[in-house]
Order: C-alpha cells, then structure tokens, then sequence
C-alpha cells in the first residue's frame, strides 16, 4: 500500500503563522518520511482563501523554494469549510491520504504518526480528538459542550471534540465528493460517508501567533449552520409544540364551558378563549405538518449519496471502481 500524504491547510490572513507552521512542516514530513510511514513525493497543499495579507504571495514562495509544498488559491474568502473542501477535493486525484489541518499549530503535528498507524491498520477516516481544551477560554469551552450536546440531542452524528483534524483516505475522499450540499459542515458529513474509523486523541495548543479567524458571529453561524444541515428536528419540533397546545385547548374549552353554565362568566369570554387556544393550536399544528414537507424538500435537494458501497466480494464489469 503506499502512503502518498497531502496534508490540506486553509490559511486566511496567516501571514504571521506561516513561517513557523511551514517549518515544523518540513521537519515533520522529513521526519514521517524518514520512518517510511509516507512516500517521499508526499506533499502539503496550502489553500488560500481569499487572504487580505501576505498569505499568497508566502505560499508561492514557499512552493519555489521547496517542492513539498503546493497552492491553491480560491478565487475570494469562502470561509473555512468551504476552503477546506476545495483542498480536499485537490488533494484527492493526487494522494492516496490526506490529512486536514489548521495553520494556527494548534493541532499537535506529532499526532500524524498515529493517524497514519490506524490508516495502516485499515481505517479509512481517522478523527483527531482534543484531549482537553484547556487553552481555550472558559466561554469557548462551554459553548463547545453545549453544541456538541445540542447536536446529539438533535440525533446529529458528531465527534465529541473533534474539529476539522482528520485523515481521510483517497476513497473516503472519493466519497465525500458524492455529497453535493452547499452549506457545508465536514465533521458532521465524515460520520456518514461511513467506512471503518478510528480516534486519535492529541492535545491542543494556543494558537501560535495572529488572532482567531473565528469571531463569534462566525462561531454561531457555523453552529446554526451544522445544526440546520443535519437535523430536520426542530421541524418536527413544532409539530409537537402544535399538538400539545391542541390537547390543551380541549381541557380549556371544557373548563370555559363548564364556567359558562355554572354562570360565572363575562359575557363573549367563553368563545373568545376558546377559540383563542383551539386556533393557536391548529395554527401550530398546520405549521408542523408543512415543516414536515419542508424537511423532505430539504432533504431531496442536498442529493446526497443514498449508499457508499464500501467492497464488492465479486466486483463486475459495469460497477463502479470504489477500490484502489
Ligand atoms: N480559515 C479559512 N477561512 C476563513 C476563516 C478561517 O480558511 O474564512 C482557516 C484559518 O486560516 C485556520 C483555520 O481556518 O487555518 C481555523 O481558523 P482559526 O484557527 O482562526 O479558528 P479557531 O481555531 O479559532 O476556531
Ligand atoms: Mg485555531
């Protein structure tokens, strides 16, 4: 089996990263080389998102000086997912795995003997999981748990912890390349192309210079985004609401009736209030059934793959080549 490696590096503004980052690269993939766990024509792809610094013009220079290194430059800034994928998708027609990193260092380097080793083993996705997030605020940290859980809750399959550190192999990527949505949320897309996988657990730095790229405001759209891309729960959600409230509504027209006759009311108050809870609740429950719809048009429009085969025991002419 050969280990063509292509670590695939989104870098917006990293002008001040980049030096020390493509240094420990280098060292790095000397280092794996040397230990024959890849090949020696392995590479590392930069994309540039649409960096506003000095990123590109590094990055060009960088590849002059030593062929490790390759580029790839997107056309504006599309945010991280949406860069990473464009690497991913480079890298896939040029290695045999790829491994996803950020430019910050924050992803402990040393964690890539292990994911190979698991590769080796057979793995074809390996998760790279934070062991403890003791470098990031106290506000990041909650959030975090609190989204993960949210996720969960929501019936999202996701790695507790798990960024975009990942090995993916070249028919994961292949894979991957089958899901065809635009609001592109990759730790939640790995899960479902499925195949066997591992977790490697690595310890997470600070960042090592710059500052984050991910402002809150991107931090919640990327959350909603996630959550809105996977689960059409909270459609489902007001269904139940609707129908609770209807049942509801049937205890108060009766208790509004039984006030009614027993006289203790105003005049106009028994409809009122009656009707008041029944509409709300019908309203609700029309709402959901629509949602219900909704969720399935949304679901029909992602195209997503309905199977990845992963071996045939007797492949035939015509079925497609998922082996390598
Ligand atoms: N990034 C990108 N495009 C963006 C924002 C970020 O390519 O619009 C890259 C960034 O250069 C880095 C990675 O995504 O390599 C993760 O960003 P960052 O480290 O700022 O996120 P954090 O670790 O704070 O969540
Ligand atoms: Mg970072």
């Amino acid at each position: 089996m050969a280990n063509r490696l292509m670590v695939v590096i989104p870098c917006y503004n990293e002008e001040e990263v980049l030096p020390e980052t493509s240094k420990r690269l280098i060292a790095k993939m000397h280092s794996l080389m040397e230990k024959g766990l890849i090949t020696e024509d392995s590479k590392v792809l930069l994309v540039n998102d649409g960096s506003k610094d000095r990123t590109w013009e590094m990055i060009t220079e960088l590849h002059k000086e030593n062929p490790l290194f390759e580029g790839v430059k997107l056309s504006r800034n599309r945010g991280h997912q949406n860069a990473l994928l464009a690497g991913l998708m480079t890298a896939r027609n040029r290695c045999d795995i790829s491994i996803s990193m950020d430019a910050d260092l924050q992803d402990d380097m040393d964690a890539m003997d292990r994911f190979i080793e698991k590769y080796n083993e057979g793995c074809e996705i390996v998760y790279g999981v934070r062991n403890k997030r003791e470098t990031d605020t106290w506000f990041k940290r909650e959030t975090a748990l609190f989204f993960y859980r949210l996720m969960k809750g929501l019936g999202v399959d996701i790695t507790y912890n798990h960024a975009d550190y990942r090995l993916m192999s070249n028919r994961a990527l292949n894979a991957l390349a089958e899901f065809r949505e635009v609001n592109l949320f990759l730790r939640g897309l790995a899960p479902l192309v499925g195949f066997q996988s591992a977790v490697v657990y690595y310890d997470r730095s600070e960042r090592f210079a710059g500052e984050s790229k991910y402002p809150l405001k991107k931090m919640l759209a990327f959350a909603i985004d996630g959550i809105t891309s996977f689960s059409v729960k909270p459609l489902r959600l007001i269904t139940s609401v609707g129908f609770v409230i209807f049942v509801v509504s049937l205890f108060m027209l009766l208790y509004a009736l039984i006030a009614w006759i027993t006289g203790n009311t105003v005049a106009g108050w028994t409809s009122m209030l009656g009707s008041i809870w029944l509409i709300g609740g019908i309203q609700l429950l029309s709402l959901g059934v629509i949602g219900e719809y909704v969720g399935k048009i949304y679901n029909e429009t992602k195209h997503r793959p309905r199977f990845i085969i992963d071996r045939y025991l007797n492949r035939q002419g015509d079925d497609p080549v998922i082996d390598d």
